[in-house]
C-alpha cells in the first residue's frame, strides 16, 4: 500500500507484542520464511534486538523488509526522542528503519508535537523512512498536521470487527493517512462470534483468515500476531478468497468494545 510520502508498506505484517526477545528471533524467523515481508516491533516490547537479529540472519537483504518500530512515551519530547530513536537503532542492528512510530499521544503530557518535530528531522537525515503515529485520536492529528505542516504516514490503532474505528479511518480517508490496525484479531476474542464463523464456513477457511481479509477488503494494514508456526502460516494465506460486500457488512456490524487502554488517558 502507497503511503503519502511515496513509500510503500505490506498491507499484511507480523506483529510481536508480548513475545519475549528470544521468542522474537524465532517467531520474526519463521514469519520472514512463510513469507510476510513486514515486522512491527516497538522499544517498550522489549525485543528490538531478536527481532533485529531475526532479519538479518533472514538471508534477505535489509531493504526486502519493512521495519517498524515505535517511540515510547516517556521519552517524548524532541532531545529524548533522538536519543531513543538512537537506542532502537543500535538493538535492532540496523542503520534505519522503515516505519516510525510515536507509540501514545498522551495528551496528558503535551509533548507530541515536539515528539514529531524530532521525527522529522530523523527522517529528512534517512534513518526512518516514513514517520507515524499510533493511537492518535482526530484531534491529536489535527494538531500534528496545524503545528508541524505535515500529515502523518500512517495511524496504528486498535481495530477489529468490535472496533471498527469509522470515524477515525474517514478522517484517514479524507486526508490519506493510512490506518493500521492493531490486535486486528481481537487479541482472539472476535473468532468466536457467529457471523465471523458462518462467513468462514462458507469459504471453507478459518475465523482469523475471514477476519484478515475483511480488513484487507476495508482498505487496513494489518499486523497480526502469533508465535504457533501454524497459525502464522495460517494468517499469511489470506488472497486465496474473498469476501462479498455483504459478508463485509455483517462482519463490521459484530458486537464488541475497545480491548486496550483509552488513548485519552493512557500514559
Ligand atoms: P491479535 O489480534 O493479533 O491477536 C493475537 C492473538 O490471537 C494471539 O496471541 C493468539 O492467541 C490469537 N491468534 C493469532 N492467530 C490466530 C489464529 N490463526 N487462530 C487462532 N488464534 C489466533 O493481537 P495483538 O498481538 O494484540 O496485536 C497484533 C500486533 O499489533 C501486536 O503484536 C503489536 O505488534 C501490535 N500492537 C500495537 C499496539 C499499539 O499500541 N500500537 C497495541 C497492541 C498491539
Amino acid at each position: 500500500m502507497k503511503l503519502n510520502n511515496g513509500t510503500s508498506i505490506p498491507q499484511l505484517g507480523f506483529g510481536v507484542w508480548q513475545v519475549p526477545d528470544d521468542g522474537a528471533r524465532d517467531a520474526v524467523a519463521e514469519a520472514l520464511r512463510v513469507g510476510y515481508r513486514s515486522i512491527d516491533t516497538a522499544k517498550v516490547y522489549e525485543n528490538e534486538a531478536g527481532t533485529g537479529r531475526a532479519i538479518a540472519e533472514s538471508g534477505l537483504a535489509r531493504d526486502e523488509v519493512f521495519l517498524t518500530t515505535k517511540l515510547w512515551n516517556s521519552d517524548q519530547g524532541f532531545d529524548e526522542t533522538l536519543r531513543a530513536f538512537d537506542g532502537s537503532l543500535e538493538r535492532l542492528g540496523t542503520d534505519y528503519v522503515d516505519l516510525y512510530l510515536i507509540h501514545w499521544p498522551v495528551p496528558e503530557y503535551d509533548r507530541f508535537v515536539d515528539t514529531f518535530k524530532a521525527f522529522q528531522r530523523i527522517r529528512d537525515e534517512g534513518r526512518a523512512k516514513a514517520i507515524g503515529v499510533s493511537n492518535f485520536r482526530v484531534e491529536d492529528l489535527r494538531r500534528v498536521i496545524d503545528e508541524t505542516g505535515e500529515t502523518p504516514a500512517v495511524n496504528q490503532i486498535e481495530l477489529h470487527p468490535g472496533l471498527p474505528q469509522d470515524e477515525l479511518r474517514a478522517f484517514h480517508a479524507e486526508h490519506g493517512i493510512a490506518t493500521e490496525a492493531w490486535s486486528p484479531l481481537g487479541q482472539g476474542e472476535s473468532l468466536t462470534d457467529a457471523a465471523v464463523v458462518e462467513v468462514a464456513t462458507a469459504h471453507g477457511v478459518t475465523p482469523a483468515q475471514a477476519i484478515l481479509r475483511w480488513h484487507l477488503q476495508l482498505g487496513n494494514v494489518v499486523i497480526p500476531k502469533s508465535v504457533t508456526p501454524a497459525r502464522i502460516a495460517e494468517n499469511f494465506d489470506v488472497f486465496g478468497f474473498s469476501l462479498s460486500d455483504d459478508e463485509v457488512a455483517r462482519i463490521s456490524a459484530i458486537s464488541g468494545k475497545r480491548i486496550g487502554p483509552n488513548p485519552a488517558e493512557f500514559n
